[in-house]
């Protein structure tokens, strides 16, 4: 018997980890949830006992995969037949569409061989030796993919503004410096995906013509780190980076410079200043990156994700990928689904899905039966959505028109039990604490903000605090210099709008 043992790259499936899968030979998988480690021998002995060694595994752990043979499997909590066990899986991955996370649970990140055989390189040989820059840049603009960082800004027209600027050397950067609390998709991306991110990049570098590229990516991720490292020096080894990639006459080559966890660096002008070995302050735009970025050149930043969505839309053509998602945000978006949710994780799923929809149908609804109280998307910048507006597509457009936005993707589920005052002062300590300094409405506002969110908390708070609130927030918003500090009232605002009550409930003594 023949029997080969493999790590993969992130399923998603968070809620389930760690996963055992056994694939038997032109048999159905089996999967196992929640795997201790006193188990494997049990799971091995399900699956390939010989007669000896059966009889020796009279432990407990033998006894329980008895029950499995008997139809039940193990989650670590309680037994499901398998029916339910396979529903509960189906109904987390059937409504996902994997791009940037295609081939999920079958590669393992760091073997380029496997990579090769599931399509790996095949649309970086076709930008290199098929397609004009101008075709590659027009394919991009035809799928309608947007930044995938959070602005959402048109990825093509991005890339032509670049292009357009003539210089002998130009730079790339794919920007890994999440810092939002409860995401986490740079990081499964860039942990388990790593060709797929290094090949978009070399794609989107021939576009513009870039010749040297940085993965910006926080240390705090450091398996991140460690991978994306291995992953450069196989595809150096193997000419799919470096000088004259694979015979084409194009040279392009990455490094990896690691952020040292401040929020603000995620910034693309600060992020610049941090690689050029300046302190990570965002700079006054114009001018934009595209026109003087990294040492004053040309330079182009897209999100990991975007990054990892280009392979996809070169292989299978634009309007493919302009088939997926609603009518101003195409193809899909990957988000961390977290908070009190049954079934947490990574998810990649169409633009213009419900948070209905992915709460109820991908998660599971609301842990043990609370009622859904709002949603909070985008994190430190983004803002809620109330159980009243559940129905809500999760798009760029329809997220603004509620108040809340896209983000990078955070997706933090409340219940009944949160207090959204709380919640608002949380994200507001985040961003008040992440604030650079640089400019006054920033620095000022949100501590001054974040004391009177202390002072409402206490039950100390008045009525005319709530002006305050609202007078300081927008000229924080407008007079702010870079995403953060513009962003950083968004949770405010949008719990002022949909939970004023519990504002008054505070100030008012009632909890
Ligand atoms: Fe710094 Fe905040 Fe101003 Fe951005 S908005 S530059 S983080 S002080």
């Amino acid at each position: 018997i023949h029997i080969s043992l493999k790590n993969v790259g992130c399923v998603g499936m968070c809620h389930q980890v760690p996963l055992v899968e056994i694939i038997p030979k032109g048999g159905k998988s089996i999967l196992y949830a929640k795997v201790k480690p006193e188990e494997i021998q049990g799971i091995i002995a399900n699956h390939f006992k010989p007669q000896s060694t059966f009889g020796m595994l009279k432990s407990s752990v033998y006894k329980f995969f008895e029950s499995v043979q008997t139809d039940t499997v193990w989650d670590g909590v309680k037994q499901y037949s398998i029916d339910a066990r396979e529903k509960a899986v189906s109904d987390f991955l059937d409504r996902q569409i994997p791009i940037a996370t295609q081939y999920r649970g079958i590669i393992n990140p760091l073997d380029l061989e496997e990579y090769k055989k599931h399509e790996g390189f095949e649309a970086m040989k076709t930008c290199l030796f098929d397609l004009s820059p101008e075709k590659i840049i027009e394919t991009i603009k035809d799928s309608g993919l947007r930044g995938r960082g959070g602005a959402g800004f048109p990825t093509g027209m991005k890339w032509d503004l670049v292009a357009y600027n003539h210089s002998d050397v130009k730079y790339l950067i794919v920007n890994g410096d999440e810092g939002d609390p409860g995401a986490f998709m740079d990081r499964m991306l860039l942990e388990s995906y790593p060709y797929r991110v290094i090949e978009g990049a070399v794609i989107a570098a021939k576009a513009v013509g870039a010749t040297q590229g940085f993965f910006y990516i926080r240390a705090e991720y450091p398996l991140a780190v460690k991978r994306i490292r291995q992953a450069l020096v196989y595809c150096r080894e193997n000419n799919y980076l470096g000088e004259n990639i694979l015979g084409s006459g194009f040279s392009f080559d990455m490094t990896i410079y690691e952020g040292a966890g401040a929020f603000v660096c995620g910034e693309e002008s600060a992020m610049m200043a941090s690689i050029e070995g300046e302190r990570g302050f965002p700079r006054i735009r114009p001018p934009f990156p595209a026109v003087s970025g990294l040492w004053k050149q040309p330079t182009l930043i897209n999100n990991t994700e975007t990054f990892a969505q280009v392979s996809y839309i070169i292989r299978e053509g634009s309007a493919k990928f302009a088939g997926i998602g609603s009518e101003k945000s195409k193809g899909t978006k990957v988000f961390a689904l977290a908070g009190k949710v049954n079934r947490g994780g990574l998810i990649e799923v169409p633009m213009g899905i419900t948070v209905r929809q992915i709460v109820e149908e991908i998660g599971g609804g609301v842990q043990n039966g609370k009622k859904f109280k709002a949603v909070q998307i985008g994190g430190p910048s983004g803002g809620c959505v109330p159980a009243e507006l559940y129905d809500t597509p999760i798009d760029y457009e329809s997220l603004l028109k509620v108040g809340a936005m896209m983000g990078s993707g955070g997706l933090v589920v409340l219940d009944e039990d949160d207090c959204m005052v709380d919640i608002a002062r949380y994200f507001l300590s985040f961003t008040q604490n992440e604030s650079c300094g640089k400019c006054t409405f920033c620095r000022v506002g949100t501590k001054r903000m974040l004391e009177i969110l202390n002072k409402i908390t206490s039950g100390k708070g008045k009525l005319q605090d709530l002006d305050e609130l609202e007078y300081l927030a927008s000229w924080t918003k407008k007079g702010s210099l870079c995403g953060l500090g513009k962003s950083a009232p968004n949770p405010i605002l949008s719990t002022l709008k949909y939970f004023r009550e519990e504002y008054l409930a505070h100030i008012n003594g009632k909890c």
